[in-house]
């Protein structure tokens, strides 16, 4: 995990922006945050404590800028707002979400069911899938 961290980290500054003290710390945050799916208001809360002097709009555009690096997803998760997370291996497909209707709980499916589905689709419609969002919606174990 410290390599990826590195990793991303190298690919700001390949791309030409510096790695500011703010945005160390939004990119931190994210990575100290794996699974936890924050929103901007939750990633500005973290940062704060060490960086007392940041704005939300610069964790904002901090946020939006990782993203158009692809360093960053952001996921709607349907509830209102944009959450984001760790885009660690870039040509993998996206994991899936279980979505608790009742208490929000997210919970990350690892594994990629899909192949069979995805080769189906590749071989029917003649269409290269390179990534996709599944979110399924439901009762998590301790809402049934
Ligand atoms: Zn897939
Ligand atoms: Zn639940
Ligand atoms: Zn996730």
């Amino acid at each position: 995990m410290i390599d990826s961290a590195e990793k991303l980290k190298d690919i700001l500054k390949e791309k030409g922006y510096k790695l500011t003290p703010q945005r160390r710390a939004v990119l931190d945050t994210i990575i100290n945050n794996q699974g936890k799916h924050l929103s901007t208001e939750e990633v500005y809360d973290y940062v704060k404590k060490n960086c007392p002097e940041i704005g939300l709009a610069t964790v904002y555009r901090t946020l939006q800028l990782l993203d158009d690096l692809g360093i960053i997803t952001k996921i709607n998760l349907d509830d209102g707002c944009a959450r984001y997370e760790l885009n660690i291996n870039s040509d993998d497909h996206q994991h899936h979400h279980l979505i608790c209707t009742k208490c929000g709980a997210i919970i990350e499916v690892e594994v990629d069911l899909l192949d069979h589905l995805e080769a189906e689709i590749e071989k029917n419609y003649k269409f290269e899938i390179k990534d996709h969002k599944v979110k399924f919606f439901g009762l998590c174990s301790k809402c049934q």
